[in-house]
């Protein structure tokens, strides 16, 4: 419908336009032809034609006098003029030469100069003004005159399309969601009962993991329509407009109900107004006005709010008490299962082939978010297309999961012969550790082949779906990551800079044993540091004295140096291992799982096979 609108409108600017260009062309070609009709002569000819009697009639106007010559020979000659100049005995003249004279007679019609003097000038304008306006209007978005107005988009129910079914590997989510759907669908079996259910509900969890899916879900199941709006929208624009902007979707919203109005990002406008140094007053007054509009309405009326942040420590007390987004719902990474499920409803539209196994993708790809998964097929998809395939393969999969996961494999860089060897020895180191230590998980892929995101070379491990790691495990993962390294001395007895990456993670790993953990004798189960963003970057803070502090940086220093001895230790032990796998490397540059582990005569679990 819109399309046809704009398709229109464009008909009658085009319309006006054209009237205008034939209107220009028609009046000078018009002034042309009169041009070619008559000649212009010097007042003084004029008098002499007079004088000669050459002259048959003169028509006098204010500025101009039409001369028409009397014919000679029968023939009729070409009308002359001249600019009218004071002479007061022009008349006289005239008359003492007997030339008729008089005024010019109006062979303007008055519809012509009407249309000439008034019509033409005003079209001119109005064309003009539109275009200029149109401009405008392109630029604002939204026209000049709705500065005020919300810019909520308004999705009807059948355009956000969107059902549970599309929503995989968040059980628990939906189930608290189920019963704001049903709420919707029949409000009165709620209210006739007496019970108030919650206004709004806060959607909680990392980036990626479906909060804004789940919410157009919910209005997709109840069939109602969605308001949605973006947190940082109501601040970023107009200085001074989130407040109104709070106010007119609420007013919309109310007209429409039942009815879900969705904030996204809250935290952009939700942020607690204390404990913060720069306070901002645009935010606090669109806060305000916020709560006050959920203090203010009716939710018998059917409107529910829902919002999403990926950071619910730092939102507003006043945001979450009773009556406002009193009820959580945790949009948590999905688990194994959970990623499967995902997998699968995004597999729905690509052609796959028939022995696909999707568990394994899931399983290759812990903490990976809906959204990484989503990624991960179309970037399969793509990559068939590339090959020239008209199904999507595991290769595929596997490929992107790779692509996403780790960066894309990039065989144009090329290493030197001998950092090579030294990446290939470094990975080694790793993958040795992690396959003789018994609290780690097993090595999936080995590669020195270098991805775009930096590395020259990685080893993969494939954790196991868990949500508790023991002091062991933490120590040997230690020893894992700093495997390379220890596998750079015992080879080379020189160093490189290519440990930093393992530098730092082995560093924050011991240093959370010591802070958050409670896993030290010297610090027993004092919490040192509490983490802030949880759902972000999980950056710690420190809650100590200086000298604690100094001494957290001994034990974490003593855990890892005691790590790096262990390291050194065990590649010095197994020496022929490290060279002959690290060889096989080189050659191969990537190995998988099973051909490391039957090289070192592992199994899964780590345990040695005669
Ligand atoms: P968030 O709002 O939590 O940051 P989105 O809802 O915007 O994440 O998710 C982005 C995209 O990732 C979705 O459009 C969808 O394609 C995919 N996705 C994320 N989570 C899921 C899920 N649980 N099930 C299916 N697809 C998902
Ligand atoms: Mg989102
Ligand atoms: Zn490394």
């Amino acid at each position: 419908m819109f399309n046809d609108k704009k398709f229109n409108g464009n008909k009658i600017k085009y319309a006006i336009y054209y009237a205008v260009v034939v209107a220009i062309v028609v009046f000078v070609l018009n002034d042309y032809v009169v041009n070619l009709k008559t000649e212009h002569i010097k007042y003084s000819d004029f008098i002499n034609y007079i004088n000669q009697n050459k002259i048959e009639e003169v028509q006098i106007s204010r500025d101009k006098l039409v001369v028409i010559p009397k014919a000679v020979s029968g023939q009729k000659q070409k009308t002359l003029y001249t600019e009218r100049i004071y002479d007061p005995d022009l008349v006289k003249r005239l008359t003492s030469a007997k030339v008729k004279y008089g005024g010019i007679p109006q062979e303007n019609s008055p519809i012509r100069s009407f249309l000439i003097n008034w019509v033409l000038p005003v079209a001119i304008f109005l064309l003009l003004g539109k275009l200029l306006l149109g401009r405008l209007d392109k630029k604002i978005g939204n026209g000049v005159m709705s500065f005020g107005k919300n810019t909520a988009k308004i999705y009807a129910e059948s355009e956000t399309g969107v059902t549970f079914n599309d929503v995989a590997g968040q059980e628990e989510a939906k189930e608290s969601l189920v019963e704001i759907v049903d709420f919707l669908h029949n409000p009165t079996r709620y209210t006739d009962i007496g019970a108030k259910l919650p206004k709004g509900a806060l959607l909680v969890g990392p980036p990626g993991t479906g909060k804004t899916l789940l919410a157009k879900a919910v209005a997709g199941e109840a069939k109602v329509p969605f308001f949605s709006i973006t947190g940082s929208a109501f601040v970023e624009m107009f200085v001074g407009m989130g407040a109104s902007r709070v106010r007119d979707l609420f007013e919309q919203a109310q007209q429409k109900a039942p009815c879900i109005v969705f904030i996204d990002e809250i935290d952009a406008i939700g942020k607690s107004r204390d404990n913060n140094m720069s306070t901002n007053d645009e935010r606090e007054q669109t806060l305000n006005q916020l709560l006050s509009e959920m203090d203010g309405f009716d939710s018998s009326k059917g409107v529910v709010i829902l919002a999403a942040t990926n950071r619910p420590e730092v939102l507003d007390k006043a945001l979450l008490r009773p009556g406002r987004f009193d009820r959580r719902v945790i949009v948590d990474r999905p688990d194994l299962k959970g990623r499967e499920e995902i997998l699968k409803v995004h597999t729905r539209g690509v052609k796959i082939s028939h022995d696909i196994n999707l568990l394994d993708i899931a399983k290759s790809t812990p903490g990976a978010v809906g959204a990484d998964l989503a990624n991960i097929i179309n970037e399969a998809a793509l990559r068939a297309v590339k090959k020239n395939r008209t199904e999507v393969i595991q290769e595929d999969l596997e490929e992107a999961v790779e692509v996403i996961i780790a960066g894309k494999e990039k065989k144009d860089r090329i290493l030197s012969k001998r950092e090579k060897r030294e990446v290939a020895f470094h990975e080694v180191g790793h993958a040795l550790i992690a396959a003789l230590l018994k609290h780690t998980d097993p090595v999936h892929k080995i590669t020195i082949v270098p991805t775009t995101m930096g590395a020259l070379g990685y080893t993969r491990q494939l954790p196991t779906e868990k949500y508790l790691n023991s002091k062991d495990e933490m120590l040997d993962q230690i020893c894992v990551m700093l495997g390379g390294r220890a596998a750079e001395e015992v080879e080379f007895n020189s160093i490189s800079t290519g440990a930093s990456n393992d530098i730092e993670k082995a560093t924050q790993t011991a240093r959370s044993m010591v802070t958050i953990y409670g896993m030290t004798d010297r610090f027993d189960m004092m919490g040192l540091e509490s983490v802030q963003d949880k759902y972000l970057d999980g950056r710690p803070v420190q809650n100590c004295s200086q000298e604690t502090s100094t001494a957290i940086d001994e034990e974490t220093l003593k855990i890892i140096r005691d790590a790096h001895i262990r390291a050194n230790k065990i590649l010095n032990e197994n020496r022929e291992l490290l060279t002959k796998v690290s060889e096989i490397l080189i050659d191969k540059e990537t190995l998988m799982g099973e051909e490391f582990m039957a090289l070192v005569n592992v199994n899964k679990d780590n345990e040695i096979v005669e």
